[in-house]
């Protein structure tokens, strides 16, 4: 009976999420795509980059960071790392995934853009309100296998259980790491999707 109601209440709070999305989604005219298939996506886009070609000004950007700085981020939509430390093409490498966390991968990238890229100031950015902080993975397991119908059993992302507590792991990870480059500075910090700050985390 507990285990039915449980049930019950995760596909409760699947839908209600799936709702609130599309209705806030909706309210601020974020779905100008129609993109049922991709050749409408094409569509839709065709003439936005169009537009953003005609007057691309970065030609001599470097391939390099320019401004020596790397970003670990969310790819969560409300953040839009270049404009929000005041950066142009070229200035910063920016690495997206679920929850802006380190990973086997991502220490690989990073540890390439240390060494090649001129990114000696890396700035490790989850955020606040952020989807891979808000449930335990047996609740996202859940909410997967509702929304889909495919079993999501052994499906194991890593959730964030302790937004600060990550954070700090995955600076001093970083920092410790053999294969850094020597010197570099390493930041955390966990980015407020309200009202676009950052708090500064040691
Ligand atoms: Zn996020």
């Amino acid at each position: 009976m507990r285990a039915g109601f449980t049930s019950i209440r995760r596909t409760l709070y699947c839908l209600t999420r799936v709702v609130i999305a599309w209705i806030l989604a909706r309210k601020n005219k974020l779905l100008p795509l129609r993109a049922s298939n991709m050749e409408s996506f094409v569509d839709d886009v065709r003439d936005a980059n169009a537009s953003y070609a005609a007057s691309f000004t970065a030609q001599e950007s470097p391939g390099r960071a320019g401004q020596r700085l790397l970003v670990l981020t969310c790819m969560d939509s409300r953040i839009v790392p270049h404009a929000l430390f005041g950066m142009k093409e070229g200035d910063m490498k920016v690495i997206r995934n679920a929850g802006g966390q380190l990973n086997p991968e991502v220490l690989k990238d990073i540890i390439i853009a240390s060494h090649l890229l001129d990114c000696d100031r890396i700035v490790i950015l989850p955020h606040t309100r952020c989807a891979m902080a808000s449930m335990p993975l047996a609740a996202m397991q859940s909410c997967l296998t509702e929304v889909s119908g495919l079993d999501f059993s052994t499906f194991e992302p890593r959730v964030i259980e302790d937004a600060y507590g990550t954070l700090r792991q995955d600076v001093l990870t970083l920092k410790q790491h053999a294969l850094i480059k020597a010197g570099i500075a390493i930041q955390g910090g966990i980015y407020n999707v309200d009202d676009g700050t950052i708090e500064w985390v040691d």
